[in-house]
Protein backbone atom coordinates (compact mmCIF):
# COMPACT_ATOMS: atom_id res chain seq x y z
CA UNK A 1 0.00 0.00 0.00
CA UNK A 2 1.42 3.23 -0.93
CA UNK A 3 0.10 6.83 0.44
CA UNK A 4 0.46 9.61 -1.07
CA UNK A 5 1.62 12.62 1.55
CA UNK A 6 2.00 16.39 1.66
CA UNK A 7 2.33 18.22 4.43
CA UNK A 8 1.98 21.80 3.52
CA UNK A 9 4.39 23.97 5.48
CA UNK A 10 2.96 27.47 5.52
CA UNK A 11 0.56 29.72 7.00
CA UNK A 12 -1.29 31.39 4.38
CA UNK A 13 -3.30 28.56 3.58
CA UNK A 14 -6.09 27.23 4.99
CA UNK A 15 -4.72 23.85 5.94
CA UNK A 16 -7.22 21.77 8.06
CA UNK A 17 -8.60 20.13 5.32
CA UNK A 18 -8.18 16.91 3.67
CA UNK A 19 -9.48 15.72 0.38
CA UNK A 20 -12.18 13.67 1.38
CA UNK A 21 -12.51 11.58 -1.91
CA UNK A 22 -8.90 11.50 -2.81
CA UNK A 23 -6.61 9.25 0.42
CA UNK A 24 -3.78 10.13 -1.96
CA UNK A 25 -3.46 13.60 -0.88
CA UNK A 26 -4.22 15.00 2.13
CA UNK A 27 -3.16 18.42 3.28
CA UNK A 28 -2.94 19.68 7.11
CA UNK A 29 -1.39 22.35 8.75
CA UNK A 30 2.19 22.27 10.38
CA UNK A 31 1.18 23.53 13.64
CA UNK A 32 3.43 22.56 16.28
CA UNK A 33 6.97 20.20 16.23
CA UNK A 34 9.26 18.99 19.19
CA UNK A 35 11.78 19.65 16.05
CA UNK A 36 14.78 17.20 16.51
CA UNK A 37 15.06 17.76 20.30
CA UNK A 38 13.68 14.05 20.96
CA UNK A 39 13.79 13.24 17.00
CA UNK A 40 10.34 13.31 15.95
CA UNK A 41 8.22 15.80 14.26
CA UNK A 42 4.73 16.04 15.83
CA UNK A 43 2.41 17.62 12.63
CA UNK A 44 -1.44 18.37 13.90
CA UNK A 45 -4.80 19.50 12.18
CA UNK A 46 -8.40 18.52 11.46
CA UNK A 47 -10.12 16.75 9.68
CA UNK A 48 -13.23 18.88 9.14
CA UNK A 49 -13.48 22.88 8.82
CA UNK A 50 -15.51 22.59 11.75
CA UNK A 51 -12.25 22.07 13.71
CA UNK A 52 -13.88 18.65 15.72
CA UNK A 53 -12.09 16.04 13.95
CA UNK A 54 -8.76 16.77 15.88
CA UNK A 55 -5.56 14.43 13.98
CA UNK A 56 -1.91 14.44 14.50
CA UNK A 57 1.20 12.90 12.46
CA UNK A 58 4.08 11.85 14.12
CA UNK A 59 7.20 11.50 11.94
CA UNK A 60 11.23 10.55 12.18
CA UNK A 61 13.56 11.87 9.72
CA UNK A 62 15.76 9.74 7.98
CA UNK A 63 18.17 7.51 9.92
CA UNK A 64 16.65 8.16 13.04
CA UNK A 65 15.67 5.39 15.33
CA UNK A 66 12.82 6.38 17.87
CA UNK A 67 14.69 6.36 20.73
CA UNK A 68 14.21 3.89 23.43
CA UNK A 69 13.61 6.02 26.46
CA UNK A 70 10.78 7.84 24.98
CA UNK A 71 8.92 4.38 23.44
CA UNK A 72 7.21 4.03 26.67
CA UNK A 73 5.73 7.59 26.47
CA UNK A 74 5.09 7.28 22.90
CA UNK A 75 2.96 4.22 23.55
CA UNK A 76 1.12 5.67 26.87
CA UNK A 77 0.32 8.99 25.89
CA UNK A 78 0.26 8.79 22.13
CA UNK A 79 -1.06 5.74 20.83
CA UNK A 80 -3.17 4.65 23.64
CA UNK A 81 -5.01 7.88 22.90
CA UNK A 82 -5.55 7.93 19.24
CA UNK A 83 -7.30 5.49 16.74
CA UNK A 84 -6.65 5.61 13.40
CA UNK A 85 -8.10 7.96 11.20
CA UNK A 86 -8.93 5.38 8.67
CA UNK A 87 -9.82 2.74 10.01
CA UNK A 88 -10.44 3.47 13.78
CA UNK A 89 -8.63 0.54 14.94
CA UNK A 90 -6.28 0.59 18.06
CA UNK A 91 -2.93 -0.40 19.23
CA UNK A 92 -0.31 0.38 21.19
CA UNK A 93 2.74 -1.10 19.07
CA UNK A 94 5.03 1.16 17.38
CA UNK A 95 5.43 0.53 13.81
CA UNK A 96 7.20 2.83 11.33
CA UNK A 97 7.34 3.25 7.78
CA UNK A 98 8.39 5.57 5.30
CA UNK A 99 5.90 7.27 3.02
CA UNK A 100 6.95 6.13 -0.70
CA UNK A 101 5.16 9.17 -2.58
CA UNK A 102 7.99 11.50 -0.45
CA UNK A 103 9.68 12.96 -3.21
CA UNK A 104 13.43 12.91 -1.81
CA UNK A 105 14.48 9.43 -0.47
CA UNK A 106 17.40 11.28 1.47
CA UNK A 107 14.61 13.14 3.25
CA UNK A 108 12.32 10.35 3.42
CA UNK A 109 10.84 10.47 6.42
CA UNK A 110 10.08 7.18 9.41
CA UNK A 111 6.25 7.61 9.79
CA UNK A 112 4.05 5.87 12.92
CA UNK A 113 1.85 3.94 11.14
CA UNK A 114 -1.22 1.85 12.17
CA UNK A 115 -1.13 -1.71 11.08
CA UNK A 116 -3.10 -0.81 7.94
CA UNK A 117 -0.44 1.64 6.70
CA UNK A 118 -2.04 4.84 7.14
CA UNK A 119 -0.15 7.38 9.28
CA UNK A 120 -2.76 9.76 10.62
CA UNK A 121 -3.85 9.11 14.30
CA UNK A 122 -7.42 10.73 15.51
CA UNK A 123 -7.14 12.12 18.95
CA UNK A 124 -7.87 14.60 20.88
CA UNK A 125 -5.78 18.19 21.05
CA UNK A 126 -5.49 17.63 24.85
CA UNK A 127 -4.07 14.45 24.70
CA UNK A 128 -2.22 15.26 21.69
CA UNK A 129 -0.63 17.90 23.98
CA UNK A 130 -0.25 15.80 26.76
CA UNK A 131 1.60 13.73 24.80
CA UNK A 132 4.26 16.02 23.48
CA UNK A 133 5.08 17.45 27.05
CA UNK A 134 5.62 13.99 27.91
CA UNK A 135 7.92 13.72 25.21
CA UNK A 136 9.49 16.78 26.59
CA UNK A 137 9.76 15.56 30.22
CA UNK A 138 10.86 12.02 28.63
CA UNK A 139 13.98 13.80 26.97
CA UNK A 140 14.70 16.33 30.05
CA UNK A 141 14.84 13.41 32.73
CA UNK A 142 17.24 11.59 30.10
CA UNK A 143 19.16 14.54 29.91
CA UNK A 144 19.73 15.49 33.63
CA UNK A 145 20.07 11.59 33.96
CA UNK A 146 22.97 11.68 31.70
CA UNK A 147 24.32 14.84 32.80
CA UNK A 148 24.45 13.43 36.26
CA UNK A 149 26.04 10.72 35.10
CA UNK A 150 28.49 12.30 33.65
CA UNK A 151 29.72 14.40 36.67
CA UNK A 152 29.88 11.23 38.92
CA UNK A 153 32.00 9.36 36.15
CA UNK A 154 34.43 12.63 36.92
CA UNK A 155 33.91 12.90 41.06
CA UNK A 156 33.31 9.41 41.72
CA UNK A 157 31.25 7.55 45.01
CA UNK A 158 28.59 5.52 45.35
CA UNK A 159 25.76 4.99 47.96
CA UNK A 160 23.18 1.95 48.80
CA UNK A 161 19.75 1.87 49.91
CA UNK A 162 20.78 0.55 53.49
CA UNK A 163 23.09 4.08 54.05
CA UNK A 164 19.70 6.12 52.54
CA UNK A 165 17.78 4.28 55.18
CA UNK A 166 20.76 5.10 57.77
CA UNK A 167 20.24 8.77 56.84
CA UNK A 168 16.81 9.23 56.93
CA UNK A 169 16.66 7.34 60.60
CA UNK A 170 19.30 9.76 61.70
CA UNK A 171 16.93 12.75 60.06
CA UNK A 172 14.03 11.43 61.53
CA UNK A 173 12.19 10.73 58.44
CA UNK A 174 12.11 14.67 58.22
CA UNK A 175 13.36 17.10 55.62
CA UNK A 176 16.66 18.72 56.66
CA UNK A 177 15.82 21.98 55.14
CA UNK A 178 11.63 22.31 56.31
CA UNK A 179 11.44 19.59 59.11
CA UNK A 180 8.38 18.49 57.16
CA UNK A 181 7.83 14.42 57.58
CA UNK A 182 7.99 12.41 54.52
CA UNK A 183 5.39 10.50 53.03
CA UNK A 184 4.23 9.45 49.84
CA UNK A 185 3.04 11.98 49.08
CA UNK A 186 5.97 14.13 50.22
CA UNK A 187 9.09 12.23 49.59
CA UNK A 188 12.16 12.34 50.37
CA UNK A 189 15.24 13.32 47.62
CA UNK A 190 19.07 12.88 47.98
CA UNK A 191 20.72 16.45 48.61
CA UNK A 192 23.96 16.38 48.00
CA UNK A 193 26.05 18.92 50.68
CA UNK A 194 28.37 19.42 47.98
CA UNK A 195 26.67 19.73 44.69
CA UNK A 196 27.95 17.15 41.97
CA UNK A 197 28.30 19.96 39.93
CA UNK A 198 31.29 21.30 42.23
CA UNK A 199 32.74 18.12 42.43
CA UNK A 200 30.73 16.51 45.28
CA UNK A 201 30.71 13.17 45.32
CA UNK A 202 28.10 10.22 45.76
CA UNK A 203 29.06 8.75 48.50
CA UNK A 204 26.41 8.77 51.59
CA UNK A 205 28.56 11.02 53.75
CA UNK A 206 27.93 13.88 51.16
CA UNK A 207 23.86 13.29 51.13
CA UNK A 208 21.60 14.84 53.10
CA UNK A 209 17.75 13.73 52.47
CA UNK A 210 15.42 16.77 51.80
CA UNK A 211 11.81 17.22 50.45
CA UNK A 212 11.87 17.87 46.47
CA UNK A 213 10.66 21.39 47.62
CA UNK A 214 13.49 22.39 49.31
CA UNK A 215 16.06 20.50 47.23
CA UNK A 216 15.20 21.99 43.85
CA UNK A 217 15.20 25.67 45.84
CA UNK A 218 18.30 25.21 47.01
CA UNK A 219 19.95 24.38 44.02
CA UNK A 220 23.70 24.53 43.60
CA UNK A 221 23.47 27.16 46.46
CA UNK A 222 26.44 25.94 49.04
CA UNK A 223 25.04 23.56 52.01
CA UNK A 224 26.24 26.43 54.35
CA UNK A 225 25.17 29.42 52.72
CA UNK A 226 21.96 28.17 52.05
CA UNK A 227 21.01 27.26 55.72
CA UNK A 228 21.60 31.05 56.30
CA UNK A 229 17.98 31.88 54.38
CA UNK A 230 16.19 29.27 57.04
CA UNK A 231 15.16 29.73 60.14
CA UNK A 232 17.31 30.01 63.50
CA UNK A 233 15.33 27.00 64.87
CA UNK A 234 15.89 24.76 61.73
CA UNK A 235 19.77 25.89 61.67
CA UNK A 236 19.80 24.60 65.37
CA UNK A 237 17.60 21.54 63.81
CA UNK A 238 20.49 21.35 61.09
CA UNK A 239 23.61 21.44 63.69
CA UNK A 240 21.89 18.48 65.56
CA UNK A 241 21.39 16.36 62.84
CA UNK A 242 25.09 17.13 61.25
CA UNK A 243 26.80 16.48 64.77
CA UNK A 244 24.61 12.77 64.62
CA UNK A 245 25.59 12.02 61.30
CA UNK A 246 29.07 12.43 62.22
CA UNK A 247 29.06 10.48 65.36
CA UNK A 248 27.84 7.79 63.46
CA UNK A 249 30.52 7.74 61.01
CA UNK A 250 32.58 4.80 61.27
CA UNK A 251 36.07 5.35 60.62
CA UNK A 252 36.74 1.86 59.53
CA UNK A 253 33.82 1.63 57.12
CA UNK A 254 35.00 4.95 55.78
CA UNK A 255 35.36 4.87 52.15
CA UNK A 256 38.21 6.55 50.62
CA UNK A 257 37.85 10.27 49.97
CA UNK A 258 34.18 10.25 51.44
CA UNK A 259 35.02 11.81 54.47
CA UNK A 260 37.30 14.57 52.91
CA UNK A 261 34.29 15.09 50.08
CA UNK A 262 31.80 15.73 53.52
CA UNK A 263 34.70 18.45 54.64
CA UNK A 264 34.49 20.60 51.31
CA UNK A 265 30.90 20.00 51.27
CA UNK A 266 30.31 21.79 54.54
CA UNK A 267 33.23 24.34 53.50
CA UNK A 268 31.89 26.04 50.95
CA UNK A 269 30.36 29.10 51.43
CA UNK A 270 29.45 31.37 48.38
CA UNK A 271 27.50 34.46 49.77
CA UNK A 272 27.78 35.82 46.26
CA UNK A 273 25.85 32.96 44.68
CA UNK A 274 23.36 34.27 42.29
CA UNK A 275 20.25 32.43 43.55
CA UNK A 276 21.29 33.23 47.43
CA UNK A 277 21.52 36.76 46.62
CA UNK A 278 18.14 36.70 44.74
CA UNK A 279 16.25 35.11 47.45
CA UNK A 280 17.59 37.71 50.17
CA UNK A 281 16.12 40.26 47.94
CA UNK A 282 12.63 38.75 47.57
CA UNK A 283 11.86 38.88 51.38
CA UNK A 284 12.32 40.61 54.65
CA UNK A 285 11.91 37.56 56.72
CA UNK A 286 14.42 35.94 54.90
CA UNK A 287 16.73 38.68 54.98
CA UNK A 288 16.18 38.78 58.60
CA UNK A 289 17.33 35.22 58.99
CA UNK A 290 20.42 35.74 57.21
CA UNK A 291 21.58 38.28 59.28
CA UNK A 292 20.65 36.69 62.63
CA UNK A 293 21.78 33.11 61.73
CA UNK A 294 25.46 32.73 63.02
CA UNK A 295 26.94 30.89 59.55
CA UNK A 296 27.34 27.07 60.27
CA UNK A 297 30.57 25.72 61.63
CA UNK A 298 32.67 24.67 58.38
CA UNK A 299 34.27 21.71 59.88
CA UNK A 300 33.06 18.50 61.33
CA UNK A 301 35.27 19.05 64.60
CA UNK A 302 33.57 22.69 65.10
CA UNK A 303 29.87 21.01 64.78
CA UNK A 304 30.74 18.62 67.21
CA UNK A 305 31.55 21.32 69.36
CA UNK A 306 29.19 24.12 68.86
CA UNK A 307 26.26 21.35 69.01
CA UNK A 308 27.60 20.69 72.56
CA UNK A 309 27.37 23.83 73.74
CA UNK A 310 24.50 24.26 72.16
CA UNK A 311 22.86 21.87 73.67
CA UNK A 312 24.36 22.73 77.38
CA UNK A 313 22.40 25.36 77.50
ZN1 LIG B 1 -5.71 1.79 10.23
ZN1 LIG C 1 11.81 20.52 52.86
Amino acid sequence: MELGFKALNHLNRPFRWIEENDHEFWTYGYMSSMGMRVGINVTTGYLDVEENDHVSVWSLSKGVNLPQYVQGSVKKYFLSNANCARCSARTTEIILRPLLAESSKAKRLSYIVCSCGYPVWRISLDASCAAEIALSRAEYSRTIKKFRESLLKNTGGKHNKQEIQQILVLQKNRCIYCNVTFTESTRATRDHLMPLIYGGTDWALNIVMACHRCNSRRGTIPFRTYCKLLSPTQNRRILKHLSRRIVAVKSDQLQEGAFASFCKGLAQHKPQHPSYRSKLRYSAVIRRYASVNKLLPAAPHLILRRASVGSSH
